[in-house]
């Protein structure tokens, strides 16, 4: 039988009711609980919508306290021990340690889920770990969905996605040879799930949308025999590229379905269905779970029609991807526009898109008829709506020459017209932009923003607030300085604000990590810069000092990146869009007097393909956006790039082609270690390793920062060495960053003498002061 359902849910409450929860609990204010009843009442809630939009299955197992992956450790029983917990007694409590810290130990790693803007936690796993089997609250939570009466799937990450995403701590060890152990773990789980009744389980592999080394591939033929026997049905699960190359292995894995991600690999199909087996369910995800917009359901429903001719009532319905990564509930969006809203499908909207869906291939597109006909009224308005479409933009964007997308000169001659005015010592400092958001400069913006501040008032605010910021840079004797970014509370939405094209939701959250959520901006249409976003700020700014002053922009690829993207262009498209009207803005600053100018792209690195065989075309395009936004200021103008983690080593020839004058990037916390791809690709111009983590509140000393400033001229010769911390400084203190930006001064002081009498820098053997930080920086997305 044809069935519909999702892969997952996502657990943060439409109002994000678990964050406040989660947050509460940690601060001591709820006990656990009450906060375990928030986390009933929500799932209670999302399985009553899935089943009333009409879905066959509601995914429990989905719900997590924090994490999916962290979860998943738990319920094998693979903690790490360091923390010393016993793994079948865990609690609450330390379960949120294992993800938060404790004083004795810092977290679990955080990195991102694929190519989301999810962050999972990484287990840690090493010769010793065992899987005897944590606690049981993955059971507990599908005996609630049972016990509600519905039709349950549970959902589970399966093994080889597990041991790989996990790290090793023993050196040497592959996590896949912990194969062994991990594999009668996950057969109890399964045989548990079978002695309550279970049917359906869906074991989750996205890893086979990478490309895998052939023993993990080898892997998986095995690993499905064994778990196939547990007396379950199986339905693995791949989302977030294609998997045609593993079709042949996929269509004779003893699993008793395959689901495929047709909206971000819909060419995938044919390889699958030109030999699908006919006893095997292939579940077709055709209804977004990472994006906003409503589905073309006559698209999808010719789509599933077409396959539904070979494999019939083995055919599913399904969202391509768990719906983690959607906003929860679009009804609560009261203020935007009937015409706007209709274009979106959250992720209870998409419950019932699917349904639709399924009821169409099953009762005949004539069952459906009213829905098509509603989705075929909004593919049409969005085709044509004047409010989307700029024929000036897209004539623009096509109009572009290779010349826009280049300098007038090549580096070294920029360097030596921009030495010559800027006039900067050896080992220039600087910061990377943001200061210190007082809760009052908060207060004023969201006044200000709520209309409780008259713009005059909020204008004032601010420009006391640059001042401030001025007078403490030029006291330290920073020489590029900067205004200090109050007027922003994020990186993108306050350029999203200002550019036509974007419009933003009131509740359209979505999980990043733990308790943290993001509400990404809606690109819907052309973009275009109506006026100047950043000038009045930057000129007021650099009224205040002879120094130079920084201006400071959000670069396209990280403006993309991080925004709910349209559907009807290809991303090299928007992104162009995007650089041209960020070039609008760096010409006029220019205009205005502001010769240094920093376009943040702290996302280049994260929009890189999940294969890396695509990684060229992206870098490519990626690259030419960056520079089409850079390249329309004389040579004399200095640009800046900035990039937090620069764990870019494998692709520094895309970074060196950006052709920054100067990059800032994060090093502090590798000591210097990510910097020395720099040194052996021979980077071009000029780099600012960041040599204070602004992670933590913790200030080094002088000697610190004065050997990773030694450490980086072994690496880069000094002439193109800056001296910066390693991010925006927004999340701090004023009293932390005063102390540390003082003493980055006095080493860089101490590195100039040194340069002055030797012409070099010693070389500095003393061991790194090894100190983990977790916390946040401007680039937490
Ligand atoms: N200019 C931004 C800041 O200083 C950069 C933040 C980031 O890299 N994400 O906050
Ligand atoms: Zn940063």
């Amino acid at each position: 039988m044809t069935k519909a359902h999702v892969l997952g849910f996502p657990r943060i409450g439409a109002q994000r009711e678990l964050k406040f929860a989660q947050e509460k609990f940690w601060r001591g204010e709820i006990d656990e609980a009450a906060l375990t009843k928030t986390g009933a009442d929500l799932r209670r809630t999302h399985w009553a919508w899935q089943r009333e939009a009409g879905l066959d299955f509601v995914a429990a197992g989905d719900f997590a306290w924090y994490d999916q992956m962290l979860n998943t450790a738990v319920l094998l029983g693979a903690i790490p021990p360091r923390f010393g917990f016993d793994a079948q007694k865990l609690t609450l409590k330390q379960y949120f340690e294992l993800a938060r810290g404790n004083t004795a130990q810092p977290a679990l790693e955080m990195t991102k889920w694929f190519d989301t803007n999810y962050h999972y936690l990484v287990p840690e796993l090493d010769v010793e770990t065992r899987f005897d089997g944590g606690v049981d609250w993955f059971f507990y939570e599908v005996d609630e969905a049972r016990s509600q009466g519905h039709n349950t799937k549970p959902v589970l990450i399966g093994p080889l996605t597990f041991l790989y995403l996990a790290k090793s701590k023993t050196p040497g060890l592959d996590t896949l040879s912990l194969l062994p152990r991990v594999l009668p773990a996950y057969r109890r789980v399964l045989e548990k799930l079978a002695a309550r009744g279970v049917e359906w389980v869906q074991i989750d592999e996205p890893i086979l949308a990478l490309e895998l080394a052939q023993p993990w591939l080898n892997a998986f033929a095995p690993v499905y025999r064994e778990l196939s026997q547990a007396g379950l049905k199986l339905l693995l699960a791949t989302y977030f590229e294609s998997v045609a190359d593993h079709s042949t292995l996929l269509s004779t894995l003893p699993v008793a379905g395959v689901h495929l991600d047709l909206v971000r690999a819909p060419a995938q199909l044919d390889a699958f269905t030109a030999q699908w087996p006919a006893d095997k369910v292939l579940s077709l995800g055709v209804v977004d779970g990472r994006n906003i917009w409503a589905n073309d359901l006559r698209g999808s429903l010719d789509t599933l029609q077409a396959a539904q001719a070979r494999l019939g009532d083995k055919l599913w319905v399904a969202s391509s991807s768990s719906l983690l990564h959607s906003p929860v509930d679009l009804q609560n969006e009261t203020e935007l526009d009937r015409e706007f809203v209709s274009w979106l499908a959250f992720a209870r909207q998409k419950l019932t898109e699917v349904a639709t869906l399924k009821r169409g291939l099953v009762a005949g597109a004539q069952s459906i008829s009213q829905a098509l006909t509603a989705s075929d009224a909004v593919q049409a308005s969005r085709r044509s709506s004047s409010r989307i479409h700029q024929q000036a933009v897209k004539a623009r964007v096509n109009g572009l020459q290779a010349s826009d997308a280049q300098r007038d000169s090549a580096y070294p001659v920029r360097q030596q017209k921009q030495q010559a005015w800027l006039n900067l010592p050896p080992l220039p400092t600087t910061t990377i932009g943001s200061f210190p958001q007082t809760a009052e400069i908060r207060a004023a913006r969201a006044a200000f923003k709520r209309g409780n501040l008259p713009a005059e008032d909020y204008r004032a605010a601010m420009q006391a607030e640059i001042r401030l910021v001025v007078e403490k840079q030029e006291k330290l004797g920073i020489d590029v300085l900067v205004h200090g970014e109050p007027e922003r509370n994020d990186m993108v939405e306050y350029f999203g604000e200002q550019l036509s094209g974007f419009a933003f939701t009131r509740n359209g959250w979505v999980q990043s990590y733990g308790s943290r959520c993001v509400k990404p901006p809606i690109l819907f249409g052309d973009v275009s810069r109506p006026t100047p976003m950043t000038v009045e700020w930057s000129q007021y700014a650099q009224s205040l000092t002879t120094k130079p002053m920084k201006g400071m922009l959000t670069g396209p690829v990280t403006i993309l990146q991080w925004s709910f993207v349209r559907n009807d262009l290809p991303r090299s498209d928007i992104t162009l869009q995007i650089a041209l009207a960020i070039r609008d803005e760096v010409v006029d600053l220019e205009q205005a007097g502001i010769r240094v100018i920093q376009i943040d792209e702290p996302a280049f690195r994260e929009g890189l393909p999940l294969k890396k065989s695509d990684w060229q075309t992206y870098l490519a395009w990626a690259g030419q956006a960056f520079r089409v936004s850079a390249s329309g200021v004389e040579d004399e103008t200095q640009i800046h790039t900035h990039m937090c983690y620069s764990e870019f080593n494998d692709i520094l020839p895309a970074i060196a082609a950006l052709d920054a004058d100067v990059i800032t990037i994060e090093t502090s916390r590798s000591d210097m270690e990510l910097l020395a791809g720099f040194g052996e690709f021979a980077y071009p111009n000029e780099i600012g390793p960041g040599v204070y983590d602004i992670h933590s509140p913790r200030v080094p000393p002088v000697d610190e920062m004065l050997r990773l400033i030694r450490k980086a001229a072994e690496v880069v010769p000094a002439e193109r060495l800056w001296v910066n911390p390693d991010c925006g400084l927004k999340t701090r203190g004023w009293p932390e960053t005063e102390a540390a930006l003082n003493t980055m001064l006095e080493a860089t002081r101490r590195a100039r003498l040194e340069l002055a009498k030797n012409g070099v820098l010693a070389v500095d053997h003393s061991p790194a002061k090894v100190e983990i930080s977790h916390g946040e920086c401007g680039c937490a997305h």
